[in-house]
């Protein structure tokens, strides 16, 4: 079956643009999280809308699962190809379709990293502003509704989008939304795909808002003495109404992770913050109610207008977090929580994840983008310790009961993937599971988008 997919995919796309290798399929079996490796049959690099077209036409003649990748930086599984078949690379399909400068918009292809994109943009005092850690691929993020330090401010991924090109499970080339900030012509189609983790349909060209660069910032690093009045602070710089262009918790030990590479912070839990405006005294007025409010919580330090290099080194060593957690311990899994709750709800579920590390004995640290009331802890167990790694899902069933109980959710932005299925009942209600069945069952009868994520199918 492999060789008469690969001279079928080669047919379409080139002999040198399709491939059946053991390294390449090996490097499309895995993303970034710690579930298992299942190697694709074939993975294909296609350069063009028409191209995918084909392939996911003859995908569907032939009942061959097809799942899409941009990174490969999925940290839940997603871009896992775990019934085989053809993994799409949108690396190919990279390019900048049309800046719309006038009206702050890009239309692209899918496989363009975002990076790439912010820096092509630079030009033209423009920018893109979900930023995941990693350098993700446009169409990764819009099926994961990918966010970051910047979400509190500017948007997830979703917030972003305009208007899609998407090739549906039975090859059809559909558009979706328009270049038009307001739209209200009938169903979202736009919405449905993001979040959507490829298993409705694939991305070929997305037209995304942009924001000018901002004249003026200031970043702030605040100091606090314990993980809770960290939280309690950030509950007040968002109830007070501020707008924090970005607001990060980081727990002593992920402090001492980004110290092991690149900053040089105290070793204390601490808030980083950036304030954006179009007048340095708007800022600084902001700032002082900040320093206000981190005061009642017990701050202990507070730097404000950190300078330029300065700010940009928090904010490398804050990004760069995930992968020096990764590198630091080789020989242990690990497992990343992502919970999100109402803001009212942050300094309880910050508070509660904390206490649970010493409830039950487990290595790891917390941080996330805590002004989207977002948060991460990242727990390791050895990997020939099963004992603990049953730990790790108890560590994570805890906090996602507690999230839900909270009005939130068991992921605030990386996705479902494999590892959080288990939840989305509970979460969504028998209905709501109902309903999404029957929205992929139309567009994607025969199961063949990206099979086992979100739900069995
Ligand atoms: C160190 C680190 C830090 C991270 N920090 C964050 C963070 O702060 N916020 C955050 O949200 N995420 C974060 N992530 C997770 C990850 O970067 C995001 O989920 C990102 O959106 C994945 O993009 P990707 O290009 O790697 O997509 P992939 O992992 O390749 O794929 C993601 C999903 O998209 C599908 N897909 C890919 N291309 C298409 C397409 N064209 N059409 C349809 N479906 C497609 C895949 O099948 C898969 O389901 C982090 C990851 C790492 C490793």
């Amino acid at each position: 079956m492999t060789q008469e997919i690969l001279s079928a995919m080669k047919s379409i796309v080139g002999e040198e643009h399709a491939s059946s290798a053991e390294s390449v399929l090996k490097l499309h079996g895995k993303d970034q999280s710690s579930h298992r490796v299942h190697l694709p049959d074939v993975v294909v690099w296609p350069d063009s809308t028409d191209q995918v077209k084909a392939i996911v036409k003859y995908a569907a003649a032939h009942g061959v699962a097809i799942t899409g990748w941009g990174a490969g930086s999925s940290l839940e599984g997603n871009s896992i190809p775990v019934k085989g078949g053809i993994v799409i690379n949108f690396g190919r399909m990279n390019q900048i379709v049309q800046v719309h400068e006038a009206d702050f918009q890009i239309t692209v292809q899918p496989g363009i990293f975002y990076k790439d994109m912010n820096k092509a943009l630079a030009k033209y005092g423009l920018f893109f502003a979900p930023d995941p850690g990693a350098n993700a691929s446009i169409g990764g993020m819009i099926a994961n509704n990918a966010s970051g330090t910047r979400t509190v401010k500017y948007g997830a991924t979703r917030d972003n989008v305009l208007a899609l090109e998407v090739v549906l499970a039975n090859g059809e080339v559909i558009r979706t939304g328009s270049r038009s900030i307001k739209q209200s012509a009938g169903y979202d189609l736009t919405h449905l795909m993001i979040g959507s983790e490829g298993t409705l349909g694939l991305v070929t060209k997305a037209t995304l808002r942009l924001h000018p660069l901002p004249e003026h910032f200031s970043a702030v690093v605040a100091t606090f003495e314990s993980t809770p009045d960290a939280a309690n602070a950030v509950f007040g710089v968002i109830g007070s109404g501020l707008n924090p262009a970005a607001l990060e918790l980081v727990d002593s030990e992920a402090i001492r992770f980004m110290n092991m590479r690149v900053t040089n912070l105290p070793e204390k839990p601490t808030l980083l913050m950036e304030f954006h405006g179009a007048a340095a005294a708007s800022i600084n007025a902001e700032l002082e109610l900040v320093r206000e409010i981190c005061d009642d919580s017990g701050c202990i330090r507070f730097e404000a207008g950190v300078g330029r290099e300065e700010r940009d080194r928090i904010w490398e060593g804050r990004h760069a977090l995930g992968e020096i957690l990764f590198s630091v311990y080789p020989d242990q899994t690990y497992l990343i929580t992502d919970v999100s709750v109402p803001i009212s709800a942050y300094p309880e579920i910050a508070a509660y994840a904390n206490e649970l590390f010493d409830q039950l004995g487990v290595n790891g640290s917390l941080f996330g983008h805590a002004g989207d009331g977002n948060v991460h802890t990242v727990i390791f167990a050895p990997k020939d310790d099963p004992e603990k790694q049953a730990v790790l899902q108890t560590f994570n069933d805890y906090v996602v009961q507690k999230a839900i109980e909270l009005d939130g959710t068991c992921t605030g932005e990386h996705g479902v993937g494999i590892g959080k299925q288990k939840y989305m009942v509970h979460e969504h209600g028998e209905g709501a599971i109902s309903t999404m069945r029957q929205v992929k069952h139309l567009l994607d009868p025969t199961g063949i988008m990206n099979p086992g994520k979100i739900f069995d199918f």
